[in-house]
């Protein structure tokens, strides 16, 4: 089911034209059988010739491929929403709305409107088997002004100067997937509840010396790094992989987003996670993902009311 592709426009002669798009997205949404997006129905799906059109005969409702994704109630063609797909899980850094919109060839209004809903749709990919072998976990600070965003350790520890600044913390299995989670602080049961959700017990857990993480040792095999002390690798204790995460994070919101509001940084985080999840992989497989978590909607209303996280 994998679309095969390694540049844009092999994406684009793939999905010539609108008929291609909504038989893939029908693909991969029917992919464990057909169902009724209003009543879940699954016995009774009929076609229609133009090969859009469903109707459920438990409901009698009809419906398109498009009804309970983010794509419903969009005026934009599904073959823009494929090479926004393609442009967002392609570009290492993330890409912003005024260029996404130059691209698509849509307002770019439209297009960071378009950049939510699929960043939404990378969320839900977050939970599957629990992290193992070595895991770096590691937190990092993001707002504020560009110039003071470089991790300070000493502010952290501190408590000090972290006002206006929301936290992110991220998991990373060496040589696997990411976690990553915007979080109220940085005390020991909020970091260490997030460790025992998501990574398996006994695993090797590398973090830095911060008071957070103490007591790990009794779940994980821990081990810490002194970075107020300047020692940044004992052997194979190290967090350089986790920290390159967020270095690339930084990059794509320092440079390409500019800024990240406290209630978007989930989803900027779950943007980043999924492209690094998929990073040795083929353009195909992130795109695929996004494709079969498209499932939900995010409103313009949903997205620019309730500043409160
Ligand atoms: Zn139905």
């Amino acid at each position: 089911m994998i679309p095969q592709f390694k540049s844009l426009t092999e994406m684009t002669a793939r999905f010539p034209d609108e008929q291609s798009c909504i038989d893939h997205l029908t693909e991969v949404r029917w992919r464990d059988g057909k169902f009724c997006p209003h009543c879940g129905g699954f016995e009774k799906i009929y076609t229609f010739k133009d090969n859009r059109t469903h109707k459920c005969g438990d409901c009698r409702l009809k419906f398109s491929i498009k009804v309970g994704t983010i794509f419903e109630d969009s005026k934009v063609p599904l073959q823009k929403w494929f090479v926004a797909i393609y442009l967002i899980t392609a570009h290492k850094k993330g890409i912003s709305s005024v260029q996404l919109g130059k691209d698509v060839g849509v307002t770019q209004k439209t297009a960071w409107f378009m950049n939510h809903r699929l960043r939404e749709a990378t969320k839900t990919e977050a939970f599957k088997q629990p992290l193992k072998n070595t895991v770096e976990v590691d937190e990092t600070y993001v707002g504020g002004k560009a110039r003071n965003m470089h991790k300070d350790k000493r502010e952290r520890l501190g408590g000090r100067g972290t006002v206006g600044k929301e936290i992110a913390v991220a998991m990373v299995e060496r040589g696997g997937d990411v976690r990553t989670f915007h979080v109220q602080n940085t005390q020991r049961p909020t970091l260490q509840n997030l460790v025992k959700a998501n990574v398996a017990l006994g695993t090797a857990v590398n973090t830095d010396e911060h008071a957070g993480y103490q007591g790990l040792g009794a779940f994980y095999v821990h081990g810490s790094v002194n970075h107020v002390g300047g020692t940044y690798a004992i052997g194979n204790v190290h967090t350089n992989t986790v920290e390159g995460f967020f270095s690339i994070f930084k990059r794509g919101i320092f440079g390409i987003y500019h800024q990240v509001s406290k209630k978007h940084l989930q989803r900027y985080l779950d943007e980043f996670s999924l492209r690094y999840n998929h990073r040795a992989e083929d353009n195909g497989a992130a795109f695929l993902s996004l494709l079969m978590n498209c499932n939900g909607r995010l409103t313009y209303k949903g997205l620019i009311a309730d500043d409160t996280v």
